[in-house]
């Protein structure tokens, strides 16, 4: 049942063509980044949208931040496997931009959605712009502050009418261009141990 519902929602990622990322998307060739893992998962990542190697590949933190991701997940004893990691934007902004606020409206619909079908009972904003987006549809919008105080902090929302966990972790990217980085999102990763 699950399967089938995502599997729609590929199908409308495939033939989305309301924003300009759709164009860059065909002209370069490139896949929409729907989501990937375990459709009965407790646990949900939501990045920010595709990097060059998702958008080669389809597939979401496959390139240098996923890479760290993995690690991320490791540390804690979850494997990729176990949790569902999808994307605030399916399609890659060009040159890794940040997403634009008419990109989030029209493109989080799909999130949305995978959220509805997939029940997470904690999701883990990556960044943030998903954070952002996730606490205020979780009617955590007066928490919202800039991701430097709340990383690895643990706030309770709804989702529609369901209990839900939000914990904010700062981008895996980070780590990139500041290694002191891996540290810190290693330690906030302990916080997920309790929720295995
Ligand atoms: N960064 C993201 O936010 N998402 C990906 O899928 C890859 C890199």
């Amino acid at each position: 049942m699950r399967d089938e519902e995502l599997r729609k929602i590929k199908d409308e990622v495939l033939s989305c063509d309301k924003c300009l990322l759709y164009k860059d998307r065909i002209s370069n060739k490139y896949y929409p980044v729907i989501g990937q893992g375990n459709h009965q998962t407790k646990i949900m990542f939501v990045g920010e949208a595709p990097g060059l190697q998702e958008a080669k590949t389809g597939r979401p933190f496959c390139g240098a931040a996923g890479a760290v991701l993995s690690q991320l997940l490791e540390s804690v004893g979850i494997k990729r496997e176990e949790v569902y990691i999808a994307n605030l934007l399916k399609c890659r902004p060009p040159g890794n931009r940040d997403p634009l606020p008419d990109e989030i409206k029209m493109c989080s619909a799909f999130l949305e959605r995978q959220i509805e079908i997939i029940q997470p009972k904690v999701i883990c904003p990556l960044g943030r712009y998903s954070m952002k987006f996730l606490m205020e549809k979780c009617g955590l919008a007066d928490k919202v502050e800039g991701i430097s105080k709340i990383h690895g902090k643990l706030f309770e929302g709804k989702y529609l009418d369901r209990d839900i966990t939000i914990i904010p972790f700062y981008h895996p990217a980070v780590v990139a261009y500041n290694p002191e980085m891996r540290d810190t999102l290693i330690n906030d990763f302990k916080i997920l141990e309790k929720f295995k």
